[in-house]
């Protein structure tokens, strides 16, 4: 309940401005937030920051499907809702094992990663929850879930030494320092060696970083768009400028920070937007590596609908031409040849301003990786990049038994 007045009292409110539901509730809680947005316009505030917060309590060990009260529920789209609402968050998931990756055919590193909460007030047209999210639930038992989860996790986990606090479909640092999740996360983390934790955002909410107890075990990543991506597809999230200031302020604090360009929309006129951000970037601020990913993830039906009008016409063809080739591939919807095109410009626009700053791609295919090895100047097996688990400030690779290197294997060897 401390949790939840810090955060309302953020928000210039107190518990009287709560409705408060029972689980025997929920499901009417959740017919209700079907209704949003609300149909009113708010000047000045982005339609995306008025989604409901959802205090809840996140269950330890419980599989929603398990839950009568979920399973029983008809909409698939309202039992995924009924279960977060009544705390079905996963505060602990895998990613990026060494056998999934191999089928997606990504290049990545595995981990265990953390999440307390689910909904983001961004809004991004390339994240599912960003755009169609119409609440943030969030799990207010931190301190439970540190110890029963985070901590057990840390310690059967002595191959990873870096650990992300990034779920689900949020961005949790923008509901700090009130929700104390990374002041829980970080103490919990100063309690084992060289264990460190990673923020992952497109926020530019930082200066509570300057206060928060053993910020010598954070380590941030951004996702960055250009700003002319910021504007026209990240309607809730700042502008590009302000997460580079953000950035600055982080240097000034000595904690250290990478940059992901991902996902790098093509947007009609990206090459000079990208080409401007970078060279902000790299300008106004010192990042320990930066790295890119083009838009993946999403079939050209989606890129259609959500884009119309926005994507670079040369790089809209090439997907519509390469429709059949690209149907249910990881890396839809944009081709091989023109997401390499991409990496090369992006690649060189750094190397105008850096020329030793350790680049990366990341979860791209092993053939991509192969190929542009040279110009990367990493190898695909064991590289440098933005979140990995066994990347501790430096940068430096610190592998493990566990995790020796990346999900990378010869595209020859199949
Ligand atoms: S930065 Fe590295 S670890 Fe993080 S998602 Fe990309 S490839 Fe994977």
């Amino acid at each position: 309940m401390q949790r939840v007045e810090r955060m309302l009292s953020a928000l210039g409110k107190t518990l009287s401005d709560v409705t408060v539901y029972t689980e025997a509730e929920a499901p009417d809680l959740v017919r209700e937030l079907q209704d949003w947005p609300p149909a009113e316009d708010l000047p000045g505030v982005p339609v995306q920051h008025r989604r409901p917060l959802i205090f809840t309590q996140q269950k330890i060990g419980a599989k929603a499907e398990d839950d009568l009260r979920v399973s029983s529920c008809d909409a698939d789209s309202l039992r995924r809702d009924l279960a977060y609402v009544l705390g079905y968050i996963d505060p602990v998931q895998n990613y990026h094992g060494y056998d999934g990756d191999q089928a997606r055919n990504m290049v990545c590193w595995p981990t265990h990663d953390f999440g307390t909460m689910t909904g983001c007030s961004h809004g991004c047209f390339y994240c599912g929850t960003g755009l169609r999210g119409k609440y943030l639930a969030l799990g207010m038992n931190v301190a439970e879930i540190t110890e029963r989860v985070i901590g057990p996790t840390i310690e059967a986990s002595s191959e990873q030494r870096c650990f992300r606090m990034i779920g689900w479909g949020a961005d949790i640092i923008s509901l700090e320092p009130e929700y104390g999740v990374f002041a829980a996360f970080l103490s919990k983390l100063a309690e084992y060696e060289e264990r460190y934790g990673y923020f992952h955002s497109n926020s530019d909410n930082v200066d509570w970083i300057a206060d928060v107890p053993h910020r010598d075990r954070l380590i941030g990543i951004w996702s960055l768009a250009s700003e002319g991506m910021a504007r026209q597809v990240e309607p809730g999230a700042p502008s590009a400028a302000a997460r580079i200031e953000a950035m600055r302020k982080l240097n000034v604090m000595g904690v250290p920070f990478r940059v992901k360009l991902k996902p790098v929309v093509p947007l009609v006129g990206w090459q000079e937007d990208y080409a401007a951000l970078i060279e902000q970037v790299l300008s106004r601020t010192r990042p320990e590596t930066i790295g890119f990913c083009c838009l993946i993830w999403m079939p050209l039906e989606v890129l259609q609908e959500r884009f119309a009008g926005l994507i670079d016409p040369e790089f809209m063809r090439a997907a519509e031409a390469s429709a059949d080739e690209m149907r249910d591939q990881t890396h839809s919807p944009f081709p091989y040849a023109m997401r390499a095109e991409m990496y090369r410009f992006l690649i060189a626009e750094v190397r105008k301003h850096d020329p030793h700053i350790p680049v990366f791609i990341s979860t791209e295919t092993r053939e991509m990786w192969k190929e542009l090895e040279p110009e990367i100047g990493q190898r695909a097996t064991s590289f440098l990049c933005g979140c990995n688990p066994v990347q501790p400030p430096g940068p430096r690779l610190h592998t493990t038994e566990g995790v020796s290197g990346s999900t990378y294997f010869d595209p020859a060897v199949q």
